[in-house]
């Protein structure tokens, strides 16, 4: 068994896309699994699949990540239940695609508050509970649009490139206590969320043509290949690397 067969994985937005892709990554490799979300209903079914399609082991938490408290008291009982937090994946996220000035105050406010304040959140809520355990691994959802631009993606293009920056610089803070900190930013991944920004074009058929054309791979990622990398960032594989961000993005950014 792997090192990650030993550990406790808590995952916010698990109950969707890459969260529950992730979720039944670690899974099959023997981990623990706190399943995290707003949505109960999706983060019940990520429990089942990781039960019955996976063998594995996991528990549902409700958690609105824009809450503090919730955070705070969500971690403190699933380190509680399983003896301690080794990894904490945030991944809940939104994105409400639109041009800058067609986007409302309430939009901005909405995607600051899960994106940037639900990484704020889980990352120093945990702080303590991984020292408690003698060190961790934080890794936080960003895109491509952490640092590259689109239009209708401003506003989360924002949000994005703040958790880059967060990244870094928690892992500075907490590198001398064998915290690492790390980020992925996945290119355009098969789930729910680019699925919206689709269906909302005049044609959908020739924006996901034109979508796949930007990636050097000629395609959009799987869920799954975005949880590998989580999955490599979670491990000792990736013992020396803090503060870096992998881009899963099937070559988007280097077109
Ligand atoms: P998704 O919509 O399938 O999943 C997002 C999940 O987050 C949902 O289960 C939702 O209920 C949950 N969520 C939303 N608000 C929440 C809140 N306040 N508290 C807790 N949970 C909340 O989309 P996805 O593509 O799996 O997105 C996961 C992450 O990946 C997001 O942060 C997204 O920005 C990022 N991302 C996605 C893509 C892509 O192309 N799919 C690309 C780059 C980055």
């Amino acid at each position: 068994a792997s090192d990650i067969a030993e550990q406790t994985v808590v995952i916010t937005g698990a109950g969707s896309g890459i969260g529950r892709a992730t979720a039944r990554r670690f899974a099959r490799e023997g981990a623990t699994v706190a399943v995290t979300d707003i949505d109960v209903e999706g983060g019940e079914e990520t429990v089942r699949l990781v039960e019955d399609e996976e063998g594995g082991t996991a528990a549902f938490y409700e958690l609105d990540v824009r809450d503090y408290d919730a955070v705070e008291s969500v971690l403190q009982s699933v380190a509680a239940d399983h003896g301690g937090i080794d990894v904490l994946f945030n991944n809940a996220g939104i994105n409400q695609f639109s041009l800058l000035e067609e986007t409302s105050l309430e939009e901005r406010d909405a995607m600051l508050d899960v994106n940037v304040n639900g990484v704020w959140n889980g990352s120093r809520a945990v702080l303590p509970l991984m020292r408690e355990n003698g060190g961790g691994s934080i890794i936080n959802i960003s895109s491509v649009y952490g640092y590259l631009g689109y239009p209708t993606e401003t506003t989360y293009c924002l949000t994005k490139g703040a958790v880059l920056n967060f990244t870094r610089a928690l892992a500075t803070e907490v590198g001398p206590e064998g915290i690492r900190v790390n980020a992925v930013a996945p290119g355009f991944i098969d789930t729910d969320m680019p699925m919206q920004f689709v269906e909302q074009q005049d044609d959908p058929e020739a924006v996901i043509a034109e979508t796949e054309e930007m990636h050097a791979l000629r395609r959009w990622g799987q869920p799954e290949e975005v949880a590998n990398a989580v999955l490599f960032l979670a491990s000792e594989e990736s013992s020396f690397i803090t503060g870096e961000y992998i881009a899963v993005a099937g070559g988007y950014d280097v077109m």
